[in-house]
């Protein structure tokens, strides 16, 4: 009837292999493979990937991966893929006990993160929305030697919690500014990390004391939560600034609070709070030194874009039980 067949799609798929078209030398099957080119896959895993972050916007997302979550979820939950490198909202021990394997995405955030945790310092230290809303509002009058004035960096110390691979990063960019000494604390020393910067490990309690710049940029454990708090900032100087990329539960916000009325501390800027986001009656939000943005340190569309293209291919790698682009150690 016709002389020859070639099949890329077949139903079933798989076709069993006992299927009688297998027989003939006349048709040729393939596996459903058309677009089985690296580019292609990758391209394909990219345009998915975006279409549903686009799907998520606007949407509500519970960010807690709690027991009651994976219980919901049940033993069918074999993989969880997080667009993110923190994952303290995720229950680790809970799920390493089920042998849930974890996808995330460090690394390719970094330089945006650091980027706007710069950003941030800056804006906090050269008092820059005070200044906006004073040429908005009619306080900008005749020239006055010491209005508006703020802190800058050079000659300045850093001190730097966490220096991992964001804190790494800030200090790389804030380290052509002038600043003279960075200091950070950390689980341990780290040589490596710290020889680009000279930086000097010290206790927290020497770093609180000694910087005119602190910024946090650790992960939140059980080991850091809340120990920015009263002592920390009570043994800070007056003049110094407090910058916090990580997580909010690092700070205590009502130690933070009175810091920044009784003016322990000059000014503060935070990325991230408890709650997020946070109430706008928020007494926080009341402070002139205080400048508060949603949580938006790896927001830039080539970093989100990246982020959930890895996470994308953490999921399927996952679903596949390959070796993930980027597997969390549980
Ligand atoms: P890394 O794992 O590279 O760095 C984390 C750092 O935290 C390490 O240097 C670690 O030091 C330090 N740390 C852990 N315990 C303590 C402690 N007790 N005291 C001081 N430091 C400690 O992670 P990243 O740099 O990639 O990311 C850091 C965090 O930044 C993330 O966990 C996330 O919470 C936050 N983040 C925020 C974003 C935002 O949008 N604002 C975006 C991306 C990340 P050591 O090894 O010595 O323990």
């Amino acid at each position: 009837q016709i002389a020859a067949a070639g099949l890329d799609v077949t139903e079933p798929e798989p076709l069993p292999t006992d299927h009688p078209l297998f027989k003939l030398k006349t048709c040729v099957i393939l596996p459903h493979i058309a677009s089985a080119t690296v580019a292609t896959r990758n391209a394909m895993a990219a345009l998915a990937a975006s279409n549903l972050l686009a799907g998520l916007q606007g949407k509500a997302m519970g960010k807690e991966i709690d027991k009651e979550v994976l219980d919901a979820a049940g033993s069918n939950l074999k993989t969880i893929s997080t667009l993110s490198v923190g994952v303290d909202h995720l229950a680790l021990e809970e799920i390493k006990k089920r042998g849930i394997r974890v996808g995330y995405t460090p690394d390719i955030l970094t330089d945006a993160t650091a980027e706007l945790s710069v950003a941030l310092l800056l804006a906090v230290c050269r008092r820059l929305p005070e200044s906006v809303e004073e040429v908005k509002n009619g306080g900008w009058t005749t020239w006055k030697p010491l209005w508006m004035c703020g802190y800058g960096l050079s000659g300045s110390t850093v001190g730097i919690i966490g220096l991992g691979r964001i804190g790494q990063a800030v200090a790389r960019r804030l380290k052509p500014f002038g600043v003279k000494k960075f200091l950070y604390t950390g689980s341990r020393p780290k040589p490596e990390n710290a020889v680009e910067f000279q930086a000097e490990f010290v206790p927290l309690a020497k770093l609180a004391e000694e910087s005119d710049f602190v910024v946090v940029t650790c992960s939140l454990t059980p080991d850091t939560k809340g120990v920015c708090n009263k002592d920390f900032f009570s043994r800070m100087k007056k003049t110094s600034v407090f910058i916090n990329t990580s997580r909010g539960a690092v700070v205590n916000q009502e130690d933070l609070y009175q810091a920044l009325v009784s003016g322990q501390i000059a000014a503060a800027g935070l990325d991230v709070t408890t709650p997020e986001p946070l109430p706008t009656d928020h007494p926080l939000l009341s402070l002139k030194n205080c400048v508060i943005l949603p949580h938006i340190g790896s927001a830039t569309y080539a970093t989100r874009s990246a982020m959930s293209v890895l996470a994308a291919n953490n999921l399927l790698a996952g679903l596949k039980e390959e070796s993930m682009p980027s597997e969390l150690q549980l």
